[in-house]
């Protein structure tokens, strides 16, 4: 079935725009690679004209349409965003914290000092940059705009050149709701021009990225120059500790999502299963059986649970993964090929491998693929050893009927989240974010809102008396 992809512009000051340099980046279908459209591309001349019209919405009416608005006024335009979008629950949280945010405005600070009085208002940290990948790429975007939005920021949304689609049509549901012009533009584009352009652009307050550790390096370096705050969502290689008194099959089941959900293509992918070695050979077993079961498919077919890699380069790079670890001596115990029902597509068969050591790269680097590697462990303490192994430090996972063993675990885990026997579940309620090489800051909750907030103090001198530091002049 053919999908109609809409043709889009840039999202510049509440309207589409043009590329000025006229460029387009065309879409392939990663299951049929053939090419259904374009997106524009956009580059530093529009990256400029995007910051300008950011810049203005928040000074526009001296502040009072946005940056300096109530909460509750942003609160209306997110709402109105939740009622025609696909990300509501997160439009819709936001508009809450925005509206809680204006009780929380000129909160008394308790001073040792009865001559003093001081408060805390807490504004938008001004233009932001969020750049995102493509994973997920309506949902990630959202974690940043939201949030960035009810804080009184305005924004300049980089979608990934892979995935634009569902962001530029945001900016449609903008247009309709009239969110005031320039407060989200979105420029789609190559990460070296449109993100480059961004991430050093003098106007940005802050940048807000998603993506891999080694981008994550370049635009760390480009905030440096300018002494710009980031908020860093980076890559993982998870750890999902399974214990002996498990339930098989539910053991089993959470660990095949933890890591094939979404064709692996997930950042806090539970992607190193560590199983106590006495029910290792029958978990292994079930897991073959639970992974033979799974439906590949075009994902637009009834029931499809694993789909196409998103581009040729990311299949090239997750096939590589798997023939390196049969080279450096490791086990494909279960897929490791294109499925044979399909001839085009990026597919990767769901991959499990076995006899793995900790100096290969299939446990080290992060594949970003349904490829799960397997170690086995004694005791709890070698467990942990080989969870927390890795630089990264997104998520991470226990499973165990012993929930004293779980608390002890989630404790001893280098992650930035812990799921107790599950793995990926995620609420837009509780904070979402990295340790090591997973990147720095949390979106979600309360602290997604506060990463886009600056804090001033306001502190007033409220004694009759002179201060009395230095002497006074003879009259
Ligand atoms: P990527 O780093 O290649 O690209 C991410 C974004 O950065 C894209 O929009 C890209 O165009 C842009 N970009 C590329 N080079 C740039 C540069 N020099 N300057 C500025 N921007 C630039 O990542 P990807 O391949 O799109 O996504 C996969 C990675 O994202 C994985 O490592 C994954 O783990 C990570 N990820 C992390 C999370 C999280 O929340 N921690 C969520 C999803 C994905």
């Amino acid at each position: 079935m053919a999908i109609p992809i809409p043709s889009r512009q840039l999202f510049i000051n509440g309207d589409w725009a043009e590329p000025l340099l006229k460029k387009r980046i065309p879409i392939i279908n990663p299951t049929t690679e053939e090419i259904i459209g374009d997106i524009p591309a956009a580059t530093a001349e529009d990256v400029d004209v995007a910051v300008q019209a950011a810049r203005s919405a928040l000074t526009r009416n001296k502040g009072k349409d946005w940056a300096f608005a109530s909460g509750a006024v942003r609160a209306k335009y997110l709402r109105a965003i939740a009622a025609k979008d696909d990300v509501i629950g997160c439009f819709e949280y936001y508009a809450d914290l925005a509206e809680g945010l204006d009780a929380k405005q000129k909160a008394p600070i308790s001073l040792p000092m009865k001559t003093f009085k001081s408060y805390v208002i807490r504004e938008p940290i001004g233009v932001v940059a969020l750049i995102v990948p493509w994973n997920y790429p309506l949902l990630m975007a959202t974690w940043k705009v939201a949030p960035a939005l009810a804080a009184g920021c305005a924004a300049i949304l980089k979608p990934s050149e892979l995935a634009s689609v569902t962001c530029l049509e945001l900016g449609e549901v903008c247009r309709e709701v009239d969110l005031p012009a320039g407060v989200l533009n979105i420029l789609p584009g190559l990460g070296p021009e449109a993100g480059a352009s961004l991430a050093s652009h003098p106007h940005v307050d802050k940048i807000s990225f998603t993506g891999s550790t080694v981008t994550a390096v370049k635009i760390m370096t480009a905030a440096a120059q300018r002494v710009k705050p980031v908020t860093l969502e980076l890559g993982g290689k998870g750890p999902i500790v399974v214990f002996e008194d498990v339930d098989i099959d539910k053991a089993v089941e959470w660990t095949i999502f933890g890591c094939f959900y979404t064709n692996g293509q997930i950042c806090s992918a539970t992607s190193r299963l560590i199983v106590h070695e006495s029910i290792a050979a029958e978990f292994l077993d079930r897991l073959v059986k639970w992974s033979e079961n799974i439906k590949i498919s075009d994902p637009l077919e009834e029931g499809c649970k694993l789909g196409p890699i998103v581009s040729s380069g990311q299949y090239e790079k997750v096939m590589n993964f798997i023939s390196n670890a049969k080279g450096e001596g490791a086990t494909i115990l279960y897929g490791g090929n294109r499925p044979k029902h399909l001839k085009k597509g990026f597919f990767v068969e769901p991959t499990i491998i076995t006899d793995v050591t900790t100096s290969m790269q299939i446990w080290r680097e992060e594949v970003f693929g349904p490829v799960l590697c397997v170690k086995t462990f004694t005791t709890e303490e070698e467990a942990i050893e080989l969870a927390n192994d890795t630089h990264y430090g997104l998520g991470g996972a226990v499973v165990s009927k012993d929930r004293e063993r779980c608390d002890r675990v989630s404790k001893l885990l280098q992650n930035g989240a812990v799921w107790v026997n599950c793995s990926q579940p995620c609420f837009c309620q509780a904070p979402f974010g990295g340790t090591k090489w997973s990147g720095f800051g949390r979106e979600l909750g309360e602290w997604g809102l506060e990463s886009y907030l600056s804090v001033k103090q306001v502190t007033e001198y409220v004694s009759d008396e002179q201060w009395g530091w230095y002497q006074p002049p003879k009259q």
